[in-house]
């Protein structure tokens, strides 16, 4: 496998650059706040790229007009990272919260209804979880919690 010992700073520094350019195309605000140090943790790197890709592209595409998406690494007391991706888009309706995650479930005209089908496996498969809030027409904060390996600087 292509698991080993990475900076999740590092890796939520390449996700922030890499979506930059479509949140201006599309008019969004877009932020990143991080830990002070470096936090390491135990994964394929591309994958949890991939995880928050997904997640950023989702809350682009969650804002009807211009929005603010805001990307966000913390560590408390236990040996956990959480990364966030928070929204002020459309929200999502209590009723379809619980499939979200299910494979093929989309409410998008072009959509897969795969990418959070696919976050979740690679969370868990990483021996994390992956959870959501959402306040109808207000946003949605998506948490992903990665077990921490170590923690400095
Ligand atoms: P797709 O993006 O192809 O629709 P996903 O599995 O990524 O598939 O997402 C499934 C559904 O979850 C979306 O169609 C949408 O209804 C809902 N969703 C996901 N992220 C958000 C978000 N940030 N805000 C509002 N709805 C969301
Ligand atoms: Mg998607």
């Amino acid at each position: 496998s292509n698991m080993k010992l990475d900076s999740l700073s590092g890796c939520m520094s390449r996700v922030f650059s890499l979506c930059e350019s479509e949140a201006a195309s599309r008019g969004h605000a877009f932020t990143m706040e991080q830990v002070e140090g470096e936090v390491t943790v135990y994964m394929d790197r591309d994958k949890i790229i991939q995880v928050l890709i997904n997640l950023i592209r989702n809350a682009f595409q969650a804002m009807e007009n211009t929005g603010h998406v805001h990307l966000s690494l913390l560590t408390g007391d236990e040996p956990w990272a959480l990364i966030s991706v928070r929204d002020n888009g459309t929200g999502i309706p209590s009723e379809v919260l619980d499939r979200i995650f299910d494979p093929f479930f989309t409410t998008k005209e072009e959509g897969t209804g795969l990418g959070l089908s696919l976050c979740q496996k690679i969370v868990e498969d990483h021996g994390g979880y992956i959870t959501v809030e959402s306040t109808p027409g207000a946003g949605t904060t998506f948490t992903v919690k990665l077990p921490v390996s170590s923690r400095g600087g």
